[in-house]
C-alpha cells in the first residue's frame, strides 16, 4: 500500500531509471478526480491502445472518447520508448477487475502469474498506475525493443520508488478476463523487470549488500537531533543513509558525518516526499519503505 507519487516524484523516478519523459501541457492537473478514489496504489498496469501514431494515440489517450472520458492511463509509450505524461491521479485505464488479482498483487506471492481474473468486483482505477503503449495489438504490430525497453524501465521506476517487487506489474489481461491486452507475455516482462531492480539505476551488481536496520536509524533520528551538534548513533548505518540522500541530491556532503542531525531529518523528509508521502509521514524519521527504496537504489537492505 502507498500513497501515489506526486507529479514531481514521478518525474524523477522515471528520469532517474533513464527513461526519456514528455510532460504534456496540463498533464499534472489532468485526471478523473471526483469520479472514484485515487489511491491508495498497489501495482501498475500496462495496456496496448490499439491505434497508431504517436500524436493521435496521446490525443486519443488525453481526450478519451464519448463512452470513456480521458485521460485513458498516466503515460503513453510510443513506439521509440518515449514516455508521453498526459494524467496525474485517476485515470479511466483499468475499470473493474477481479480483487483476487489485487490481492495476489498487494501480497506479491505468485507464481509465474497472478490468479486468472474471473469476476469484475473491484475498482481498478483507484489502485494502479497505468500505461497505454501505443500497439495495433493484433499481434502482428511489432514491439520495437526501444518501446519493450521502456516499458521495462517505466515499470521498475514506479516499483522502486514505491519499494515493490515486479509482481506488482500486471497486464491488464490479468486484471479481467475482458480484456487481451498487452499482446506479450507479462510472466517475460516481470522477469527483466526484476532483473532490472536487482540493480542500481545505473547498473552495477548488488550481492552481498550491507544491512541498514530501520530500529537503528531510527534510533538514531529520534536522538542525534536534540543532542549536541555532531552526536552519533549507529554511526555507519547513518553514514550509508546520508550518502544514498546525498547521492539524491537532498543532502550537502559537509553533513554526510554520520550524526542523523536535523540536515539529514529534512534531506530524509525531502526523500520521504519523493516517495509520495505528505505531512506527518514526511517527518524525516525513516519508515519502513521509504528506507526500502533508497537502499533499492543505493545498495543497502533496509532491515528491522
Ligand atoms: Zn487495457
Amino acid at each position: 500500500m502507498a500513497t501515489p507519487l506526486s507529479a514531481d516524484a514521478l518525474v524523477t523516478a522515471l528520469r532517474n531509471e533513464g527513461v526519456t519523459v514528455v510532460e504534456h501541457d496540463g498533464w499534472r492537473s489532468h485526471n478523473r478526480a471526483g469520479h472514484g478514489a485515487w489511491g491508495p496504489v498497489h501495482g501498475v498496469i500496462i495496456h496496448h491502445t490499439v491505434t497508431s501514431g504517436t500524436s493521435a494515440s496521446v490525443s486519443m489517450c488525453w481526450s478519451g472518447y464519448d463512452e470513456l472520458p480521458g485521460p485513458l492511463c498516466q503515460g503513453v509509450i510510443d513506439k521509440t520508448g518515449t514516455v508521453h505524461l498526459i494524467g496525474n491521479g485517476r485515470a479511466n485505464h483499468a475499470g473493474t477487475g477481479d480483487g483476487d488479482v489485487l490481492d495476489a498483487v498487494i501480497a506479491e506471492n505468485y507464481g509465474d502469474a497472478p490468479p486468472s481474473p474471473n469476476e469484475n468486483d473491484t475498482d481498478g482505477n483507484a489502485r494502479f498506475y497505468g500505461f497505454e503503449c501505443i500497439n495495433l495489438g493484433d499481434g502482428e504490430d511489432p514491439w520495437p525493443a526501444e518501446q519493450l525497453d521502456a516499458i521495462e524501465r517505466v515499470s521498475a521506476a514506479i516499483c522502486r520508488a514505491h519499494g515493490w517487487t515486479a509482481k506488482s506489474v500486471i497486464g491488464h489481461k490479468e486484471w479481467t478476463d475482458t480484456k487481451t491486452d498487452p499482446s506479450f507475455g507479462m510472466p517475460d516482462l516481470r522477469d527483466r523487470i526484476a532483473d532490472r531492480l536487482g540493480s542500481k539505476p545505473s547498473g552495477g551488481g548488488t550481492d552481498a549488500q550491507p544491512a541498514v536496520s530501520l530500529a537503528h536509524v531510527i534510533a538514531a533520528a529520534r536522538t542525534d537531533a536534540p543532542a549536541a551538534q555532531g552526536h552519533t548513533t549507529y554511526k555507519a548505518e547513518v553514514l550509508r543513509v546520508e550518502q544514498a540522500l546525498a547521492a539524491e541530491g537532498l543532502l550537502a556532503s559537509t553533513w554526510v558525518d554520520g550524526s542523523y542531525g536535523t540536515k539529514t531529518a529534512t534531506a530524509y523528509a525531502a526523500w520521504q516526499r519523493r516517495c509520495g508521502y505528505t505531512g506527518r509521514d514526511a517527518d524525516g524519521i525513516p519508515g519502513r519503505n521509504s528506507l526500502t527504496a533508497l537502499g533499492k537504489r543505493h545498495g543497502f537492505t533496509a532491515t528491522d
